[in-house]
């Protein structure tokens, strides 16, 4: 069966995304039902099932309305307190979806919220706030250590992974990249690839996980460029890639 996978747009900058079967289809983080109703009246859809990444209002916001017109699950974390949520998940569980022929396995992605997880399928990762394009999440809930940890567990994916994260923060990532490492060959090309795209409105997502490994700097903790700069702006010598990290990851923060 053939699956199609279509961001739509939701508040500032939001993602609910959405995965498309013949007939059916499921939401991811839909802080809003309303775009989501749209896309599925417009497409003849009906709602197969809501995968919730983490609690923040801005990711399930809308869930519960869909859920209760569709009659459908909602797959979340069980590591969280979300009310909407019918099915909760943990590391190493999966979200079945028999009408699209298809499941997700749950990993479980702490450091933006303590219980957050992400779902890979299809070679495809819908991971929330915790990977963006050229970037990550904010620690809200989680340490550095957590973090660092999540995103590995990302990284261990293969480099053709579809990213679907949760926010278009990818233009304003990539000047911070580029602060990072000027000579970053990649930055500049896909800094201008993702100007281009948001002139026109459109989508700079999906990314793919071959393409973050070059040039997303929360990736690249242990290489020369990133630690050299990280210890310029830290003032001091940094040991290890959580420091690294915690370093840049603070600096992002302040960063315009
Ligand atoms: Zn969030
Ligand atoms: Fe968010």
């Amino acid at each position: 069966m053939g699956h199609e996978l279509i961001p739509l747009p939701a508040f500032r900058d939001n993602y609910i995304w959405l995965l498309a079967g013949d007939k059916s289809a499921i939401v991811v983080d839909p802080g809003d039902a309303v775009p989501v109703r749209m896309a599925l009246e417009q497409r003849h859809l009906s709602l197969a099932a809501v995968l919730i990444t983490h609690h923040h209002a801005d990711h399930m916001g809308g869930a519960a309305a869909l859920a209760l017109q569709y009659g459908c699950p909602v797959f979340g974390p069980a590591g969280e307190v979300i009310d909407a949520v019918t099915e909760p998940l943990r590391e190493g569980q999966q979200a079945d979806i028999p009408q699209l022929e298809t499941c997700f396995k749950v990993l479980e992605i702490p450091g933006h919220t303590a219980g957050h997880i992400a779902y890979y399928g299809h070679n495809i990762v819908f991971c929330g706030d915790t990977l963006f394009s050229a970037g990550c999440g904010r620690l809200f809930e989680g340490t550095a250590a957590q973090m660092c940890r999540s995103l590995a567990k990302l990284m261990a994916l293969p480099d053709s992974t579809a990213i679907c994260c949760g926010h278009e923060y990818t233009v304003a990532n990539l000047r911070f990249a580029r602060a990072l490492e000027p000579g970053n060959r990649d930055i500049l090309d896909y800094a201008a690839e993702a100007a281009e795209l948001r002139s026109r409105d459109l989508p700079t997502l999906p990314s793919t996980l071959g393409r973050e490994r070059c040039l997303n700097p929360f990736l690249r903790c242990g290489e020369s460029a990133v630690v050299t700069a990280a210890q310029r702006h830290a003032g001091h010598e940094l040991h290890g890639q959580i420091e690294v990290f915690t370093v840049i990851r603070s600096w992002k923060d302040t960063f315009t």
